[in-house]
């Protein structure tokens, strides 16, 4: 009688702790003052770029954003 042996590739393996990487508050800094400028700028694009402090003259950037404008609760129409 043939025997067939299944193993799980899963059971076999070591098991290894989880390990996080550390970042320090320093090396991460740049990277966080870039989100907050990115985020600044789309916040910024998405709800207020109109009107008296426009950028760019014309509706064109209110017509790309209006749907996010809307979904994030800022006034509109
Ligand atoms: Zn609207």
């Amino acid at each position: 009688m043939a025997h067939v042996h299944v193993q799980d590739a899963t059971a076999s393996a070591p098991a290894r702790p989880l390990v996080l990487p550390v970042v320090s508050l320093r090396s991460a800094a740049p990277w966080l003052l870039l989100a907050v400028v990115l985020v600044g700028l789309v916040g910024y694009f998405v709800g207020a770029e109109q009107g008296a402090t426009s950028v760019f003259a014309g509706n064109a950037v209110h017509e790309w954003v209006h749907d996010a404008r809307h979904l994030l609760g800022f006034p509109c129409h």
